[in-house]
């Protein structure tokens, strides 16, 4: 009997756009960001003829198309469709969900497999102060929309920032497990735009968690491999249950089994968050498949901050959350 070839297990998060219409403090500034002309953000084919690449010698089991706001890239459910194509386990999406409601049927019919949607607190005075946008509400029918679609599970993304929106941990969560959501609580990372809020706004995993009892029961999950999630099972004091997890990058890194890998709206292949290095991978897919990508490919894998203090200049929008 031939033995199976063994492909280790790749996760890409694949930059769309860096534009956004929102402008959250810890991504954008007001002005927003100088963005990638046109003619240099990463064209539909080349993005599926990396993942295309990549699945010959990896098992790239998740892709997630994120940005700046992937839903502002015009054609994005066809780029969905040309992805689909490839047969990956889990294609996934992380959004601000302003334009969800009208797309989340015709992106699930196309082949998305699930959404994650930030949502940093339900108040419409806190949503305009974090985005400068007054418009929570296309948020929330977002949400309804993808859960509406089955673009499940339906993961909810808060960054709790000190007297910006931690006294919203209780709201947030409350709202996620009546819905059936799952809430992700994500620290603060210094990253671009974040690194100027971070000294008086970061707060730590550890403090969220104890904000949270005694009205919430928090029970610990086993940490599936590769995760960066702590994920809990929750029982609130008046019945109502579900999970939620921790994202904790600067609290409890979790690098030692990350196999993530990015490219940037430009094109840029990065292996970690925090680490400035990237390969320009566009000249690579030109002429014979292989060998200069599958290179760049492990020297990103081999770039993992590892214990090393983020140092990331580039804004979260270009990079891809
Ligand atoms: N626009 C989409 C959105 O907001 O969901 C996708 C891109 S956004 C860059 C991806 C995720 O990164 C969001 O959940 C956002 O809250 C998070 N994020 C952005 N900047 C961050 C920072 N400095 N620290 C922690 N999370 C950040
Ligand atoms: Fe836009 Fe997402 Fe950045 Fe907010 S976090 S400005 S929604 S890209």
């Amino acid at each position: 009997m031939i033995a199976p070839i063994y492909k280790p297990e790749l996760s890409l998060r694949i930059s769309v756009t860096d534009r956004c219409q929102l402008r959250c403090r810890y991504c954008m500034p007001a002005e927003g960001v100088p963005f990638c002309e046109h003619d240099e953000i990463i064209t539909f084919e080349e993005i599926k003829d990396f993942v295309a690449q990549l699945q010959v010698a990896y098992d790239v089991h998740k892709v997630r198309l994120t940005g700046g706001d992937p839903l502002t890239r015009k054609g994005i459910v066809d780029l969905v469709a040309m992805l689909s194509e490839l047969g990956l386990q889990d294609l996934a999406m992380t959004t601000n969900a302003q334009r969800l409601a009208r797309m989340a049927a015709p992106l699930r019919a196309a082949g998305l497999d699930r959404v994650n949607i930030s949502l940093d607190t339900l108040e419409p005075g806190t949503f305009e102060h974090i985005t400068r946008s007054d418009s929570v509400d296309a948020t929330v029918a977002g949400i309804d929309a993808a859960l509406e679609a089955d673009l499940r599970p339906v993961k909810l993304n808060m960054v709790v920032m000190r007297g910006i929106n931690d006294h919203n941990v209780h709201d947030v969560l409350t709202f996620a497990l009546k819905r059936g959501c799952e809430l992700r609580f994500l620290e603060l990372m210094p990253i671009g735009y974040g690194a100027d809020l971070f000294e008086k706004r970061f707060v730590p995993t550890e403090t969220v968690h104890r904000m949270l009892t005694p009205a919430f029961e928090l029970t610990s999950y086993p940490r599936a491999a590769g995760s960066s999630a702590q994920r809990y099972a929750v029982h609130a004091t008046d019945g109502v249950e579900g999970v939620a997890g921790f994202i904790s990058p600067c609290s409890d890194q979790f690098c030692f089994d990350c196999s993530r890998l990015r490219l940037t709206a430009g094109g840029r292949l990065m292996g970690c968050l925090a680490r400035e290095e990237g390969h320009d991978i566009r000249s690579m897919l030109q002429g014979e498949p292989g060998a200069p990508l599958l290179t760049a490919v492990r020297q990103a894998l081999g770039c993992k901050r590892a214990g090393v203090h983020f140092k990331q200049s580039v804004s979260m929008a270009a990079i891809g959350g």
